[in-house]
């Protein structure tokens, strides 16, 4: 009871937050908001006063000296009455304590201050504590957890494989944090393989310097190649890969490769590179069953602070058998129709938000940046050009929005990639949007109707 109002309390800070953010944007740079405005945490709102807490003393000074008044007219247009901004500097676990030093236990305070930060969902912390282990994934999870404390020693290199959505990159993430708690000074390089290739062509066609490019990857105790696959068929690259492969062996650096297949289905790999990756310790990552399942919604509803009765999460992990990324999405769209609407989250609830959902086998697939693009745009009814055209029109720049956020959240696809694909734009560009569409999910019904719609017709389409 107690810990609802304080729920409640800062439920309503971030809303304001929320309400305001809404406002500044398009009032300060877009880097500017996008580095110090957005990284401000709303700490409490007692009658005039709003505090906000700055990251470190550079950001507050920043934003006391420039910013201020736009802050306090934004706040005050979105609070409708008036209100000075007061500025601190905040740790994250100082964050919540001014409303929620009455919650019960520590852990309902962690809770607490995650549901402060939405930014924190990007990108998402992946660790081996929000790892769920089950049958189907815990072979993957224990030789990961070796590696991370004992690099370099044995199962070198360790390839896992494995559909999409099975937490692959999950674990690729969890080894590179867990690694860097354990020995704080440990060099770690985490690379998505599209983006080495991408790298290696440049650095070829640009003359740039070679040895700059090897040292990126040969410097490490442990690297992380991440969809592996994606090596298939580029000759050059394949070659370069070989020799820092071959280095990085000898001089004992752990090689960790994920793929979404065995090495000896990736089509058009080399015999010598085959046989490397086959040298060390191949595992599969597969389907999770119910109960992982089970248990994998249970973890997420209770870091969102929902409670979910047992038939409605059976009839959720029914939905999806085969991506916990989709399983994930679903969660995610009945826990903010809930919070929109004030709804009990219960079974007949459930079903009915998820009744357009659409059944299986369609859910392993993985929708591409075009397709998510070209159903963006007839949606909004807008010329593709202009969607990842230069135009600030207001209309224009929310289908933009939406759209890269769904690329983030329905693709594997990096902020590096889904930036390239909007007209070239960077990455703390699709950072910006997606945390302003994240806001506007939970705070604004009609955005949270239009984005389901577009995730049911962007899964219908695959
Ligand atoms: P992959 O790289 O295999 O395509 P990801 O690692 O991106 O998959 O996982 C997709 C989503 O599912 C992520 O949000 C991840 O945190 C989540 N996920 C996957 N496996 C687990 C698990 N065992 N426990 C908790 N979350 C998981
Ligand atoms: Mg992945």
């Amino acid at each position: 009871m107690k810990q609802n109002v304080v729920l409640e309390e800062l439920a309503g800070v971030e809303r304001a937050w929320a309400e305001t953010l809404a406002r500044i944007d398009g009032q300060v740079p877009e880097h500017m908001f996008s580095s110090m405005i957005s990284a401000l945490k709303p700490l409490s709102l007692e009658e005039g006063n709003f505090t906000l807490g700055a990251p470190n003393a550079f950001a507050k000074d920043i934003i006391s000296s420039k910013y201020i008044d736009v802050l306090s007219g934004a706040a005050t247009g979105a609070i409708g009455r008036p209100i000075s901004i007061v500025l601190t500097i905040s740790s994250p676990s100082e964050m919540v304590e001014s409303v929620a030093e009455r919650a019960t236990g520590r852990e309902e305070m962690q809770s607490a201050s995650r549901r402060l930060m939405p930014e924190e969902a990007l990108p998402k912390k992946y660790t081996f504590d929000n790892f769920v282990v089950g049958d189907s994934n815990k072979f993957a999870y224990h030789a990961a957890l070796m590696v991370a404390e004992i690099p370099g020693d044995k199962y070198n290199p360790l390839f896992i494989y494995g559909g999409t959505g099975l937490g692959k990159t999950h674990l690729l993430y969890a080894i590179k944090d867990y690694a860097e708690k354990m020995t704080p000074n440990i060099k770690i390089r985490y690379v998505q393989t599209s983006t080495f290739i991408d790298e290696f062509i440049a650095t070829i066609t640009l003359k740039r310097d070679k040895a700059t490019f090897d040292q990126k990857y040969i410097n490490n105790k442990i690297v992380l190649f991440d969809d592996i696959q994606a090596l298939s068929g580029t000759d050059a690259t394949q070659g370069k890969f070989f020799d820092i492969f071959n280095l990085l062996h000898q001089s004992s650096s752990h090689i960790v490769l994920s793929s979404d297949r065995p090495p000896s289905e990736i089509p058009q790999l080399t015999d010598r590179i085959r046989s490397r990756f086959e040298g060390g310790l191949t595992i599969d990552i597969t389907p999770p069953d119910l109960e992982t399942r089970l248990a994998i919604l249970y973890v997420k509803a209770r870091a969102e602070n929902v409670q979910i009765p047992d038939d409605a999460l059976i009839y959720i992990a029914s939905k999806v058998k085969d991506n916990i990324r989709s399983l994930e999405g679903l969660l995610n769209r009945v826990v903010a129709s809930a919070r929109l609407y004030g709804t009990k989250i219960d079974l007949e609830m459930v079903q009915d938000v998820l009744k357009d959902q659409v059944a299986e086998p369609h859910q392993s697939r993985t929708p591409s940046i075009d397709v998510i693009q070209t159903l963006v745009a007839n949606y909004y009814n807008i010329a593709m050009d202009d969607l990842v055209g230069k135009s600030r029109s207001r209309p224009l720049v929310h289908a933009r929005q939406v759209a890269m956020y769904l690329c983030r959240e329905m693709t594997d696809a990096t902020l590096i990639t889904i930036g390239g694909q909007f007209g070239s734009r960077d990455h703390t560009t699709v950072i910006h949007s997606c945390k302003k569409i994240e806001f506007n999910i939970k705070t604004k019904r009609d955005i949270f109707q239009e984005v389901t719609e577009l995730t049911n017709t962007i899964n219908k389409s695959i």
